[in-house]
């Protein structure tokens, strides 16, 4: 987070709401005001950096579908069919199809587990996941 707020002040410029004017040196040249916003070119301007943060991300890195991770796990630690009497059915469509409550409850843990182990990390309280190592990529290429 600490370097995410780094480039979120790199790709910013201290903007003073005020007189509408940037202050690029932090302090406005016209009401001598601190007490700015960052201003990101052709998308906003606000107090704070969470907000930048969050726009860089979902701008450069692609957020997971969690339907899928979750079912691509189901895969890997179960065979991808299951035969219930004579047919060969796909495993995830009949786990699904038969409780999908249980389904759902057991994806929401399978995720926090992930979450819990900052494999996955998410800006926005849960509405979009990214894999921990593409914020990283993003870091580093950034930084
Ligand atoms: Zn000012």
């Amino acid at each position: 987070m600490e370097k995410l707020t780094r480039i979120a002040f790199q790709k910013t410029t201290s903007f003073c709401y005020g007189c509408y004017k940037k202050a690029p040196t932090g302090v406005c040249s016209i009401c001598h005001s601190d007490d700015l916003m960052r201003l990101l070119e052709g998308v906003g301007v606000e107090y704070g950096t969470d907000w930048v943060i969050e726009h860089l991300i979902d701008e450069n890195l692609d957020s997971i579908d969690t339907d899928e991770i979750f079912e691509s796990m189901i895969d890997d630690c179960y065979s991808e069919t299951v035969k219930v009497g004579f047919m060969e059915l796909s495993t995830v469509d009949v786990m699904k199809s038969q409780d999908p409550i249980y389904w759902d409850i057991a994806k929401n843990e399978y995720i926090d587990g992930l979450v819990d182990n900052e494999e996955l990390l998410t800006f926005d309280n849960g509405s979009t996941y990214f894999w921990r190592h593409d914020v990283k990529n993003y870091i580093e290429l950034n930084l």
